[in-house]
């Protein structure tokens, strides 16, 4: 589906932001912007805030933060292209699509979804106002499920009948041919057509924004025969890495609670969802994908696992562990009663007990740890060096070197170790995965280099220069994108999210497009960027108006050049400021004369860069920018 960027960059710059989001949200105008009460947390006091100069939202509650598109998307559950589509309408911008082809896809997607809606609703009259239903019904009513819950879940029961789809599209129509692209309909070897999942409960598989993409069905009687789960195959409309089973259902209390808990069944799921439990996701027998993992962490960074207390159990939670620390998550492992699952402790316990046990759960290496140490394998010598091992491996996947040191010294308390001991095997095992999880696209070569690893985080005066960079890139002036794109190169910016977003700016003025922070948002794929950019870019301090007060005399443009001036130089020597920091503490600590001199040549030539930069970009007056 292509509607050309043009198109989307007039409708940005035609619409308001403030009109749109006020047809849904109440907001009075306080200070510099309109603020309301947020509709995607539950709050009394508005924290949710809309910047008419800038064209986004930010609530500094919930962190929710975009474009009008994607105040849309959020506020109504809708696509991208629906959210472009709406606006286009209601501002009478004619859409010509780029691509025929396209528009065809686009359509075939569409009914697609809608055959799913007209499916899952035959499902549900079957399963609660047929006969064979009945058994369905009864079985879910059993398992103490109310029949609210079977409804906000639209569960459903596919006859057994294998012809009953393909009898009521008709055997050659265009919905049964749809049905058989996406697995509803089966073909057999003679070439006959069956009903996939005839015969059993049907759980709808939802998309995130709550749409019908798959499904799954469950015998309700064990049998030899059958597995206990038969699910739709990977479709135009279903990718089975890329969906998690709950998000449609519990992103708003992942987003309120902080925390997503991870359980295995969708009947879990559903039970918990009954007593009150709502951030919850299933994984449904299967390990996360990478993408699941990143889906998630767009919600919350801190996870919860919650696998029943077999070893089966645990070896599954172990098995998530890798693939949500490399998407930078929290992650603790709570642990159930011995012989429970999920299921079946809410409905023999309260939801408070359940809570109670959530937020028991340990750090998922003390969760290992302890596994290790009850199998008994840590007593032998051989085995826990392996063990050894093992658990640092998720350790090395971390990317935050503070909470490594941490991990790493509770690790050699436990087990009498040496701390340089484990810094050597981490080491030996990151560089093992430096080769397994390469970035697929390297990362821009640069003239300068930067002294600095890109793992170590950057100091806080550093963040400091490089907030000041992006205000004053959030002017939104396409002269001071370019000026500062001139004198500052990516490999400068340290931090990573930073970097993303600066990217973005010097690629919008290098196809001489609109650089507005409205625009800059709409290519922030990454909700946790997004959340970063709007926060960023909707603080009441802007770096123009703290120049306004100073130099009230000067002109705007005027004054804009001179605080991008002093901004750029301010950055430039904060970054040798630190080297110079560093050489001297490597002067404290040489003794060998020779290279005490090596080191007094490059101290001089800092110095002596300092005072060129300081030439370079002669400012008014070499007051205090503050914060
Ligand atoms: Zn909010």
């Amino acid at each position: 589906m292509r509607i050309p960027q043009a198109t989307i960059q007039q409708i940005l710059s035609s619409v308001n932001i403030v009109d749109v989001v006020s047809q849904y949200v109440p907001l009075r105008v306080k200070g510099k912007n309109h603020w309301g009460v947020c509709p995607f947390h539950s709050e009394k006091t508005p924290s949710f805030s809309v910047s008419e100069d800038k064209q986004i939202f930010h609530c500094f509650g919930c962190h929710a933060g975009g474009n009008v598109y994607k105040f849309l998307m959020d506020y109504k559950k809708i696509s991208y292209v629906e959210a472009v589509q709406e606006l286009a309408q209601l501002l009478g911008i004619h859409i010509s699509y780029e691509d025929q082809t396209d528009q065809k896809e686009i359509s075939e997607l569409e009914e697609l979804y809608e055959l799913n809606e007209e499916v899952i609703k035959l499902y549900n009259t079957e399963l609660y106002e047929s006969t064979a239903g009945k058994t369905a019904f009864d079985y879910l009513l059993n398992r103490g499920l109310k029949q609210a819950t079977l409804r906000a879940f639209q569960i459903g029961y596919a006859p057994a009948n294998r012809m009953f789809l393909s009898d009521f599209f008709g055997a050659n129509s265009r919905k049964a041919s749809l049905a058989l692209k996406i697995g509803l309909l089966g073909k057999n070897d003679q070439g006959r057509v069956y009903d996939r999942f005839s015969g059993r409960i049907i759980f709808p598989i939802f998309s995130t924004n709550g749409r019908v993409v798959a499904f799954a069905g469950r015998i309700i009687e064990k049998s030899e025969y059958a597995g206990k789960y038969v699910n739709s195959p990977e479709s135009s409309i279903y990718s089975k890495g890329k969906i998690l089973y709950g998000l449609s259902h519990g992103k708003d209390d992942i987003r309120k609670t902080g925390n997503a808990i991870v359980v295995e069944g969708y009947l879990d799921l559903i039970s918990l969802y009954q007593n009150g439990i709502k951030n919850v996701i299933a994984v449904s027998g299967t390990a996360l994908t990478e993408g699941q993992a990143m889906l998630l962490s767009r919600y919350t960074k801190d996870v919860t696992l919650l696998f029943d207390a077999d070893e089966a159990g645990v070896k599954a939670s172990m098995r998530n562990v890798d693939v949500l620390l490399r998407q930078g998550m929290n992650i603790r492992v709570a642990s159930l009663p011995s012989g429970e699952d999920p299921d079946s402790f809410i409905q023999k316990n309260t939801p408070a007990d359940f809570l109670h046990l959530i937020n028991q759960a340990q750090n998922f290496l003390e969760f290992q740890t302890i596994y290790y140490d009850k199998k008994g394998d840590l007593r032998d010598p051989l085995k826990s060096a392996d063990i050894i091992r093992e658990l640092l491996r998720p350790v090395a996947l971390l990317d935050d070197p503070l909470k490594q040191s941490r991990l790493l010294s509770s690790l050699a308390e436990r087990f009498k170790l040496s701390q340089q001991l484990l810094e050597d095997e981490l080491y030996k095992i990151q560089r093992k995965n430096q080769d397994l999880y390469k970035p697929a696209v390297e990362p821009p070569k640069s003239r300068v280099q930067s002294e600095t690893p890109a793992s170590k985080a950057p100091s806080a005066q550093r963040m400091k220069f490089e907030r000041f960079i992006l205000k004053a890139l959030l002017e939104g002036e396409f002269e001071i994108v370019g000026f500062i794109k001139k004198n500052i190169e990516l490999s400068e910016i340290e931090d990573s999210q930073n970097k993303k977003i600066i990217e973005i700016f010097y690629s919008l003025h290098d196809q001489e497009l609109d650089v507005t922070p409205g625009a800059v948002v709409d290519l922030l794929q990454d909700q946790n960027l997004l959340e970063y950019f709007t926060g960023l870019a909707i603080e009441p301090y802007t770096v123009s108006e703290e120049w306004e007060k100073q130099y009230p005399s000067l002109e705007r443009n005027l004054r804009l050049q001179q605080m991008v001036l002093d901004i750029v130089k301010r950055f430039k020597i904060s970054r040798i400021q630190e080297e110079l920091k560093q050489l001297q503490h490597s002067l404290g600590t040489e003794t060998s004369p020779e290279k005490q001199s090596v080191l007094l040549g490059e101290y001089k030539e800092l110095r002596d860069t300092i005072k060129i930069i300081e030439s370079k970009y002669k400012t008014i007056d070499n007051e205090e920018i503050e914060e």
